[in-house]
């Protein structure tokens, strides 16, 4: 397909960046499985020279992602993390970056154990009143990195007010999409330079693949991205991409079935007994919901709840009482999972740091699945009891 754009979203997910096979017919893009290509003499190749480069089959995964957040050009890496590594490396000693205060924990690590000692400054600081943003902007300022819906609280972040601001001062806004994925929101729409995945979770969607992806409409930042993509090697192999390309076609009906399970577990753990608090940005008590509501399509299938005066012990015998969520780190795939964020996903965060930011001991996430929500209603009431 070679202009997506007048497309709809669900066709787009189905057929961007991709073509029969002009060999075969092949509707269905080949594995690339190989390192290089042959070239007829020196330097005459048709694009592709070696495969750390570039490879047919994740070009036309890059082309659908780049298609699905409306941006001209799309970069696939070897995970989340890899595509964020490469974003950082925009960056120079000295250069500072603003962050949010709820990041997922990877994320912080690599911030503060990796770039730190690199000579690149983090302020990790409230970004619900994007406002807040200005007063760490100085001469050095370089980079935004918002995440939003954050993880696991569940904070909204004003995208546009952030690029607003970003334009103002010529910084690059970075946004980690992945817990909305494209088909709830696209920055690249309000503002932002970058739009960063990981496929892992709901690109991918079918928990088999580890693989992160990068879109900009930026030329300059496609290339220099595009450059430290083939310089430090954190491609994915076509298999994975073959994969992907697989699962994301039936992003947009796996999407509306997590939002509509989301939606009917929210409102059921709302006022259950064993809950204290629930993060869900669709209910419109949700601080920062009339932000949620107008720049997302919905609201997702990522709820995090406090339990009422659960210990440790409590939480863990919960949190390992369930038959059809399984007890696992990751989000965004087809099955229900649940996630204890202070032992699991942010461990690496201090203690002190992680609970100021409201993941406390007694917090448990669910990445609701799009199994048959009766099923997994059930399965909440049994195990909270
Ligand atoms: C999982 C995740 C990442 C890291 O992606 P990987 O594919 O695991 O490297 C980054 N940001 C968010 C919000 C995530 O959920």
């Amino acid at each position: 397909m070679n202009d997506a754009s007048k497309f709809g979203f669900g066709t787009k997910a189905i057929h961007a960046g991709q073509e029969p096979d002009p060999s075969t017919g092949a509707i269905m893009t080949p594995i690339y499985q190989t390192s290089t290509y042959v070239q007829e003499s020196p330097g005459t190749h048709k694009g592709y020279a070696y495969a750390r480069g570039k490879n047919p089959t994740r070009v036309a995964l890059e082309k659908c992602i780049a298609a699905l957040e409306g941006a001209e050009y799309g970069l696939c890496f070897s995970s989340g993390m890899g595509a964020m590594d490469a974003v950082c490396k925009l960056l120079r000693p000295g250069d500072e970056v603003i962050t949010g205060d709820d990041l997922y924990g990877g994320s912080y690590r690599m911030f503060t154990k990796i770039f730190a000692n690199y000579g690149i400054k983090f302020h990790f600081v409230s970004m619900t009143n994007a406002e807040n943003i200005r007063k760490y902007i100085n001469a050095n300022t370089k980079l935004i990195w918002v995440e939003t819906p954050t993880n696991p609280t569940m904070q909204i972040i004003d995208l546009a007010a952030c690029a607003e601001i970003a334009k103002e001062n010529k910084l690059i806004l970075a946004v980690d999409n992945t817990f909305a994925s494209p088909y709830l929101q696209n920055p690249i729409a309000l503002g932002a330079d970058i739009v960063m995945h990981s496929v892992t979770k709901y690109l991918g969607g079918h928990s088999d693949v580890v693989m992160g992806a990068l879109v900009t409409s930026n030329k300059d930042l496609y290339d220099q991205l595009a450059f430290i993509l083939n310089s430090c090697g954190a491609n994915p192999g076509p298999m994975d991409s073959f994969l992907v390309l697989r699962g994301i076609k039936t992003l947009h009906v796996r999407m509306d079935r997590h939002c509509s399970n989301g939606r009917k577990i929210a409102e059921y753990l709302k006022t259950h007994p064993r809950i204290e608090k629930i993060y869900w940005p669709g209910f419109t008590d949700h601080p920062n919901h009339e932000i949620a509501k107008k720049q997302m399509k919905d609201f997702g299938g990522m709820i995090s709840i406090v339990l009422k005066g659960a210990d440790l012990e409590e939480t863990f015998r919960i949190a390992s009482s369930f038959n059809v969520f399984s007890l696992a780190e990751s989000l965004g795939g087809v099955e229900s999972l649940i996630n204890h964020p202070a032992t699991m996903t942010h461990a690496s965060i201090p203690k002190e740091e992680r609970e100021r930011a409201g993941v406390v001991d007694n917090l448990l996430r669910l990445s609701v699945g799009i199994e048959d929500v009766d099923d997994l209603l059930a399965d909440l009431k049994r195990a909270l009891g």
